[in-house]
């Protein structure tokens, strides 16, 4: 049965979130109905409200924590009333190799996106966790595991991910050296991650009242890029959270021999001297969230090691004031929507 779902939406491109209607698809067999509780507010919502967005209205939304309120006749991971999250993901073939090894997000036909993308079986378009509730295949819905707090934990499902899957594609653990570069959203999970990993962190930031909190958040070094003395074929690898375009080549030398800098940020473009990757046969590499393999991985690793995020909850109400702020940079380190408030 479809059901009319109370949501927040930009009605056009660039326009403020305001509380919109819509009639959610059918459901499906294997369908979860969720009711959010708790929606993380990640850089991707602003892009989406913004340049990015197409198929106005737009409800964003893709770290959300939730509890069942239905499940599909063959349904056979989730009942009702148990707590689950869904991340940037709500499908994908299922049939390429990615998928089959559980890697939707590098699904060869392209994933689809929680929130303002074409539904596979051309039922409407996603529409994402800024709302009273959600549908979504088992497959791509999480238990969350117990002892997490439900509010803190939205944001690993895309922040947390998106950090969590190159750290340990790329081996962190203990004897090696990792740097973590931007201590934000990403980036202070990133730091907790790595040293639950076991691994020697080093946090690279520009601010020193950062840099300060990187240790605190655990990191054994931190560096302030652009001021400090930066350290020289040291880090075996080094997670870059930074958006915007900015000088790489320091962060390469840093790099130690085929040291690696994976780039989640995903600016427009890299500000790196080829020469600096020859010198030392280093790499530069990009990545995004985990898949469904991952993200399992991820939160039951979270739940052993006690990491959620550094969160600020704010209402219904706040969500535009939240996104300026988002935008302005002035968060420590994630918003999460209280969907009750
Ligand atoms: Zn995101
Ligand atoms: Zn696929």
């Amino acid at each position: 049965m479809s059901q009319t779902v109370n949501a927040f939406a930009a009605l056009e491109r660039g326009g403020p979130i305001r509380p919109w209607t819509y009639r959610q698809r059918d459901a499906r067999p294997h369908d979860v109905r969720i009711e959010v509780l708790y929606c993380g507010i990640c850089h991707t919502d602003l892009h989406y409200v913004g340049p990015w967005g197409r198929d106005y209205p737009v409800v964003p939304g893709h770290e959300l924590v939730g509890r069942v309120t239905e499940t599909g006749p063959s349904v056979t991971t989730h009942a009702v009333g148990d707590l689950v999250a869904v991340g940037p993901v709500i499908d994908s073939c299922r049939e390429c190799p990615p998928c089959l090894a559980g890697e939707e997000t590098l699904c060869l036909t392209v994933a689809t996106s929680t929130y303002g993308a074409p539904d596979r079986h051309g039922d409407g378009v996603t529409r994402g966790g800024y709302a009273e509730q959600i549908i979504g295949d088992e497959r791509f819905v999480y238990r969350l595991p117990d002892g997490l707090d439900p509010a803190a934990a939205a944001p690993l499902l895309c922040a947390g991910s998106t950090v969590f899957a190159p750290l340990r594609h790329w081996e962190a653990g203990p004897g090696r050296t990792v740097g973590i570069v931007g201590i934000g959203g990403l980036g202070h999970l990133g730091v907790k991650f790595a040293r639950a990993m076991g691994a020697h962190v080093v946090a690279f930031t520009t601010s020193p009242a950062k840099a300060e909190d990187a240790l605190r958040l655990g990191a054994h070094e931190a560096v302030i890029t652009g001021d400090g003395e930066m350290p020289a074929n040291r880090l075996d690898l080094i997670i870059d959270t930074v958006p915007a375009v900015h000088p790489m080549t320091p962060l390469v030398q840093a790099l130690a021999t085929d040291g690696t800098l994976v780039s989640v940020g995903l600016p427009a473009s890299f500000d790196v001297a080829p020469f600096a990757l020859a010198v030392g046969r280093k790499s530069i590499a990009g990545a995004g969230a985990g898949g469904t393999r991952s993200t399992r991985e991820m939160l039951e690793f979270s739940a052993a090691h006690g990491i959620t995020a550094d969160i600020e909850v704010v209402g219904t109400g706040d969500i535009n004031t939240a996104l300026k702020r988002l935008e302005a940079n002035d968060v420590k380190y994630r918003f999460v929507i209280d969907m009750k408030r």
